[in-house]
């Protein structure tokens, strides 16, 4: 391949040397070039399949139609209408990866990162709903489950049923393999005692992937991942009232006696801890799409304001010290993509995407806050009301710095992988 980018430079610096004739010549072999590097997969990372086209432009349109007439709605009631998340099911947004034999769209994990940054421009509750369903719920079944747990739960979770992934506990956040909730076999059954904290979706999940030590004698390597239905005794003890994502239920889930079928665990007995570190790692990715979603989000809201507000007889846009700080937002949310895009190729070449998913995460996420944050500064008076939306996604902003890895903990795996390159 180097050969080949070498030979073609030779040549076309020979034709920039030929004079005027050459110049046809020049095009040719230049677009020559362009067709080989497409060809062998040297693209930009703004380069998407037909498919991947089709759902930014369909998760596009429904957000602009059908979910932001109803974001004040949501945000005041802290709730989401189940008609919108009929809606979702509907729109094949809820079994995104998954196949199409078992009721998905069976998209690239590229199309659901598009899927959650388009819904995060709107709002970013949905987004949350949308993104554990698909980035840590689907995919824990679809690359760990047996086939009978797939067939029977994953039709469900592309068509009807909402999903919860529940790792979190009071005891056990960023140390998550601490958890003490415990499953003991009881005969054919598990039972599952123990509480979970901070659970996403769980207000309105029917299906919950829940991880309980089932041997405790092996410490973290008794975790086992277990498939639960609401009706096998799933309590929800609170629901959290949040700062941001107010939409987006949050809730302490009670696990009291809870009888499981050995068939629902999920993989191997012991296993769990492995797929729990697997999906956070990629499920990075997902919030970090999330938080370009409200970076992009909250940027296209308020720069027309810029352009219609005057002041000293001139708009507010034109003045060089806004200039400057818009340059740089619409800069640092250009990085943050390409960050998370590379994460996501990455991940789907079958390469390394640790590091990278950590990266994207954490400046993502950085980029979320400080975009809304000058966002609401350009707005004025009016940006620090509730007439806009700027507070809000200032607000939900924040939640990107803590789930799915705190920054911290992001530095903490970034900082271990340039470790281990430069010791010694
Ligand atoms: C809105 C919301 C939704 C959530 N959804 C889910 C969900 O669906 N499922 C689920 O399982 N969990 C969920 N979580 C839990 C979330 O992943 C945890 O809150 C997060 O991992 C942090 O854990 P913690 O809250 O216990 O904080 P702690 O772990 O106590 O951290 C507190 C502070 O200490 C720092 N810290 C901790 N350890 C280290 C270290 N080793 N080095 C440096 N600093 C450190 C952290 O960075 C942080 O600043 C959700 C949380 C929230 C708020």
């Amino acid at each position: 391949m180097l050969t080949r980018g070498l030979s073609n430079l030779a040549r076309r610096r020979l034709a920039v040397t030929s004079g005027v004739a050459a110049h046809h010549r020049l095009f040719s072999t230049t677009l020559t070039r362009q067709t080989e590097a497409a060809a062998s997969g040297l693209n930009s990372l703004h380069t998407f399949t037909e498919e991947e086209e089709m759902m930014r432009d369909m998760v596009s349109k429904f957000a602009r139609d059908v979910i932001k007439p109803k974001v004040q709605e949501m945000e005041e009631s802290e709730a989401m209408p189940p008609q919108l998340i009929k809606e979702l099911f509907d729109q094949g947004l809820m079994g995104i990866e998954t196949s199409a034999d078992l009721g998905g769209a069976e998209g690239s994990f590229t199309s659901a990162i598009i899927a959650v940054e388009e819904l995060a421009k709107v709002d970013a509750s949905v987004s949350t709903l949308c993104d554990v369903h698909n980035t840590l719920v689907n995919t824990v079944l679809r690359q760990h489950a047996g086939d009978e747990v797939k067939s029977k739960y994953l039709p469900q979770l592309a068509t009807e049923k909402v999903g919860s992934f529940c790792l979190t506990e009071s005891g056990a956040g960023s140390d998550a393999f601490s958890l003490a909730t415990r499953a003991e076999k009881k005969g054919d059954y598990w039972v599952i005692n123990g509480s979970k904290m901070w659970i996403s979706n769980s207000g309105e999940a029917e299906l919950f992937l829940v991880f309980a030590n089932a041997d405790p004698s092996k410490g973290y390597k008794g975790i086992t991942c277990f498939i639960v239905e609401k009706d096998m005794g799933v309590k929800i003890a609170k629901k959290e009232k949040k700062l941001g994502i107010r939409a987006s239920s949050t809730c302490v889930l009670d696990f009291d006696e809870v009888k499981v079928p050995e068939s629902n665990i999920v993989g191997g007995l012991g296993q769990g801890y492995k797929y729990a570190i697997q999906i956070l790692n990629e499920g990075r990715i997902g919030i970090a799409a999330q938080m370009v979603g409200i970076a992009q989000g909250v940027f296209d809201e308020t720069m027309p304001y810029l352009f219609q507000r005057k002041q000293f007889n001139s708009f507010i846009g034109d003045f060089q010290g806004m200039q400057h700080q818009y340059a740089r937002i619409a800069t640092e949310i250009e990085a943050a993509r390409l960050l998370t895009y590379n994460a996501a190729r990455l991940k789907e070449e079958g390469k390394s995407f640790l590091t990278e998913a950590a990266m994207a995460k954490l400046f993502a996420c950085e980029v979320a806050e400080r975009a809304a944050s000058k966002c609401i500064e350009w707005l004025g008076g009016v940006g620090f009301t509730r007439e806009l939306p700027a507070e809000k996604f200032y607000r939900d902003a924040k939640i990107g710095a803590i789930y799915e890895g705190t920054s911290n903990i992001q530095l903490n795996t970034i900082a271990k992988a340039i470790a281990r390159k430069y010791r010694q």
